[in-house]
């Protein structure tokens, strides 16, 4: 029967969520405990995505064989739980088969394309057997092939979603499908104009689930993973880290941005475009509740958080010639634009630039920024410095800029930290620094302490 939902709910679940069969049931619980969801966003099994990273890099025999037998562990592990197993295995098969042949290609002639096609899999496999677990419950639920809906521009490993034709695909496609059972589909994953698989780059699932919200108008998204809520940092780093119950959107953008893993970078944009509340839970225990994100809170603090973001590069550019500084900064700027670099935050000094450049987040684990052509052409114009395995630490508030003691509070958190760069100014509402790797455990645990404990 054709039903028409105008509340309707995306719910999405991530890869401890739906890691074995026991997860998978407990997220079941959890679509079929609520009527109004009617699209459900499915990360790979836990794992499964790293495991097809390293398959699509390229491996030996032996080593691709042993990474496909894990692979079928974890599928069989929940097969074998079904009572209809044999409905599934078959496609499971197939695409297993799939798997180790694009893998074998892989090995021999590498590419970004084919690397995304075969990463594709684990959301494929996941999103058959979640449908196969809804249908044994007795729910009517129909498997969708995302990529009909989620058009990407080419850049394979970190596609940029067509965000108009997204919403009409969606429109033809998906729309009718929610209407006539609970459609179950696949996080991550894309096509491009020439009909290839794209991927949205790590954690990309949570910014597939908000991007089918906002292209059907959904009531709200929700995001269930391994922890209840957003809290005042990686709850992993810090055990007093307390879970925020509302936050803006702009704040949990912001964290987002800067490395709270809990979000894809651009989760929220779509559901800022459309005013869509986020809701973000643990799908392992539902009654602890969990953080809504919404256009406005209430009395917004001054410190709402700290983030982390890992594997950054300080590049230091030092002029080698007699030229006014705005010559230098135009010239490297120039080239860094050619080169299409996104610098991720810069300071400068008369004749020197440093910039921080983020390299994480594409699907394929390598660093793509400092090609050889980029350094060959900074390197006839000025002295290059490089330093890699950097971390950036960012205090996330409001209005920083006008308030007092803000450095004060900040600095005496770093005080025994070798900062290598500190970005405060240019946003109303965080304060960066980046520091050596190995000590941004160390930063977050004290600054934590001075600013929220
Ligand atoms: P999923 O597979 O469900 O998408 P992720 O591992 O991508 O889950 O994101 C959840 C993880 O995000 C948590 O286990 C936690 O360690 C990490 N995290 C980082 N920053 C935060 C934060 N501020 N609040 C909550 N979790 C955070
Ligand atoms: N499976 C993908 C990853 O591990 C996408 C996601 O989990 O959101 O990055
Ligand atoms: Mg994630």
């Amino acid at each position: 029967m054709t039903r028409i939902y105008p509340q309707f709910v995306v719910a999405k679940f991530g890869g401890t969520s739906v890691a074995d069969f026991d997860a998978m049931n407990r997220s079941a619980t959890i679509v079929l405990a609520d009527d109004h969801v009617r699209l459900v966003v499915l990360s790979a099994s836990a794992g499964v995505t790293n495991l097809l990273v390293e398959l699509s890099e390229g491996l030996e025999s032996c080593d691709r064989m042993d990474k496909i037998d894990t692979l079928r562990t974890i599928q069989y592990n929940i097969i074998s739980r079904l009572q209809r197993p044999s409905v599934i295995s078959k496609e499971i098969d197939h695409l297993l088969e799939n798997i180790a042949h694009l893998a074998e290609i892989a090995y021999s002639t590498p590419c970004s394309s084919l690397s995304d096609e075969l990463v594709s899999h684990g959301e494929l496999m996941s999103s058959l057997l979640f449908t196969e677990v809804l249908r044994e419950r007795g729910a009517e639920a129909q498997w969708f092939d995302a990529r009909k809906v989620i058009r990407t521009n080419s850049d394979y490993g970190c596609a940029e979603p067509i965000v108009s034709q997204v919403a009409e695909q969606a429109e033809i496609h998906l729309r009718p499908r929610i209407e006539q059972a609970i459609a179950i589909t696949q996080g991550f994953i894309g096509s491009d104009d020439a009909g290839h698989t794209t991927t949205l780059g790590r954690g990309g699932s949570d910014y597939t689930a908000s991007l089918l919200g906002e292209a059907l108008q959904a009531a709200r998204v929700d995001i269930w993973t391994d922890v209840a809520g957003i809290y005042t940092t990686d709850p992993r780093i810090v055990n007093q880290a307390q879970r925020i119950d509302h936050i803006s959107f702009s704040e949990a953008s912001d964290m987002a941005a800067f490395g709270a893993k809990v979000l894809h970078p651009a989760t929220l944009l779509p559901a800022m475009r459309k005013n869509i509340p986020v809701f973000v839970g643990s799908s392992k225990n539902t009654a602890a509740g969990g953080t809504l994100v919404r256009r406005e809170t209430e009395n917004p603090p001054r410190y709402r958080a700290i983030a982390v973001r890992r594997k950054q590069t300080l590049l230091r550019l030092h002029s080698l010639h007699e030229q006014p500084a705005y010559a230098f900064f135009a010239e490297m700027f120039a080239i860094l634009a050619n080169h299409e670099v996104a610098v991720d935050l810069l300071t400068t000094s008369e004749n020197s630039v440093a910039l921080a450049l983020d390299s994480t987040g594409s699907t394929s684990g390598e660093d793509h920024t400092l090609t050889t052509s980029l350094l060959t052409a900074l390197s006839s114009h000025c002295r290059v410095e490089i330093e890699t395995g950097l971390a950036l630490v960012t205090l996330i508030g409001n209005q920083l800029h006008q308030e007092t003691g803000v450095c004060r509070d900040a600095f005496s958190g770093l005080a025994d930290h070798a900062v290598r760069m500190i970005c405060h100014g240019a946003s109303d509402n965080h304060l960066s620094v980046l520091l050596p790797g190995e000590s941004a455990d160390s930063a977050v645990i004290e600054l934590h302490r001075r600013l929220f404990e």
